[in-house]
């Protein structure tokens, strides 16, 4: 059977991956990458990283993960490039360009992303950089609209979801206009 190299970003887009995989008519192998220096703060990459090492274990299958918190390499992708759809081209590129080089160091036949099965990404963006770093290491990226997928619900049971992209600026754009985390206003006082 041929192997699949499977970028991750989340447990849940995992699950939905896996799902999507399952029903291609070409048996694959999977086998699970961790690598997102674009996840920010540090508790929220560990979050995500801590669920899909959960996924991973339940669904019995081989994984990679450079552990490395890339919060800098980020940085320096994106620097001057801070708006999207600019900063989103750059952060797929630094991801999916790792994902090949370690699929093909794994001897996978293929690669794809979980970013396929979410409805807030710009899938032109993703095949187009997917294709790239394709072109760039000779191992094919599969690319699946798999934004209807469902995963398997015990897979994914009580698994960490995020709430945001993944990057510092994306989780100003998720809370920006709520009032998570405020204090209310302070009651005028008396002598006020
Ligand atoms: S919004 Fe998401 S895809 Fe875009 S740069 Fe941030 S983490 Fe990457």
């Amino acid at each position: 059977m041929r192997r699949i190299l499977i970028h991750t970003c989340c447990a849940h887009c995992l699950g939905q991956t896996l799902a999507g995989l399952a029903a291609e008519p070409e048996a694959y192998e999977p086998v699970v990458f961790w690598g997102n220096p674009n996840i920010h703060p540090l508790i929220e990459w560990r979050r995500r990283l801590k669920a899909v090492k959960m996924l991973v274990e339940r669904a019995d299958v081989p994984f990679l993960a450079d552990e490395t918190y890339g919060l800098v390499d980020f940085c320096r992708a994106v620097h001057e490039h801070e708006a999207v759809p600019e900063r989103c081209t750059r952060c797929y590129a630094l991801r999916l360009n790792r994902a090949a080089e370690v699929a093909r160091e794994a001897e996978c036949a293929a690669f794809t992303s979980t970013l396929v099965t979410s409805r807030h990404q710009d899938h032109a963006l993703i095949r187009a950089a997917g294709d790239a770093a394709a072109q760039a290491t000779g191992i094919p990226f599969l690319y699946r609209d798999w934004r209807e997928a469902e995963a398997d619900a015990n897979l994914v049971k009580m698994l960490y979801r995020q709430q945001y992209c993944g990057c510092i600026f994306s989780e100003y754009d998720r809370f920006k206009d709520t009032k998570t985390h405020l204090w209310p206003p302070a009651a005028p006082r008396p002598s006020d």
